[in-house]
């Protein structure tokens, strides 16, 4: 039986809408590394799905796990995480993994990780204490983690929702997007769709393939790579991300993963677009 999500308390937030680097950058004096605007303190890119299942449970949703997983859980109040989505191998996205023992200590279970299997490899190079932890000289308190490939167009269904994985294109590098929709009674994508659903989360993206746009049709929120405005070999720049959300045509469209070149407040953008900060949530 699906157990689909109370509708009403599904939340979207973003933990983190800046470039591998950071914003403020060490090292760097210019106005928005010393911006007294707080949504000019960008963590590295995540973001998290939380509601309740239909059996009443909380759940929580991770998409990647950024090197700052650690002062994103503390800050939101996050005490669990039911599964993680991985869009790609960069490090900026996947460093923060070691962070969920916590959670899998909390919850006193693994948790189930999804992700392209190059993503899986380079997860396995990376953390070999969590996933060969039975070579580790002392026995230590690492990760619990359960791997499961996703493989682009093949949805995978969570709880009630619908994460279906898209291809990008990050420079050369084939990377993934998500659409999150909702579920109904009968496993199918529910005709109407709650709060912010159907939503796709796109970062890290400097093209997107033919074969994806129709996975990016009627969508009511988009979230959208958008580096800076200067034209970048993997990123979308300004102009770029505002002329793919135009075309995509979402009800409405964050943009994320942006560097100190952009400035929250001096940034004009067209109407039902927006920069996301860190901690901005959309319920
Ligand atoms: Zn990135
Ligand atoms: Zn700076
Ligand atoms: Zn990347």
């Amino acid at each position: 039986m699906p157990s689909n999500p109370d509708l009403t308390s599904l939340s979207f937030t973003f933990l983190g809408t800046g470039t591998s680097a950071g914003v403020p950058v060490i090292g760097c004096q210019c106005e928005v590394c010393t911006s007294a605007d707080p949504r000019d303190r960008r963590r590295r890119a995540s973001v998290c799905l939380r509601f309740t299942d239909g059996e009443g449970h909380e759940r929580v949703i991770l998409i990647d796990t950024s090197p700052d997983l650690r002062q994103q859980a503390l800050e939101l109040g996050l005490e669990r995480c039911d599964a993680i989505l991985f869009t790609h191998d960069h490090v900026d996205h996947t460093f923060g993994l070691d962070e969920v023992r916590r959670f899998n200590a909390v919850m006193g279970s693994a948790i189930d990780i999804y992700a392209e299997q190059e993503t899986l490899d380079f997860l396995h190079r990376v953390y070999r204490h969590i996933f060969e932890a039975e070579k580790n000289i002392n026995r230590s308190f690492v990760a619990r983690l359960l791997e499961n490939e996703l493989r682009v167009g093949e949805p995978l269904d969570l709880f009630g929702l619908r994460f279906t994985p898209l291809r990008l294109l990050h420079g050369r590098q084939p990377v993934l997007g998500f659409r999150v929709e909702a579920l109904d009674d009968s496993g199918e994508v529910a005709e109407s769709q709650p709060g912010q659903l159907p939503l796709a989360y796109c970062t890290d993206v400097s093209e997107i393939p033919d074969e994806s746009w129709g996975l990016l049709d009627g969508l009511k929120t988009l979230v959208l790579d958008m580096l800076r405005p200067q034209s970048h070999p993997t990123h979308f720049s300004t102009e770029e991300a505002v002329s793919a959300a135009e075309k995509i045509a979402a009800e409405q469209t964050f943009f994320t993963h942006m560097t100190h070149d952009i400035s929250h407040a001096a940034l004009e953008l067209p109407a039902g677009m927006a920069l996301a900060y860190d901690g901005l949530v959309l319920s």
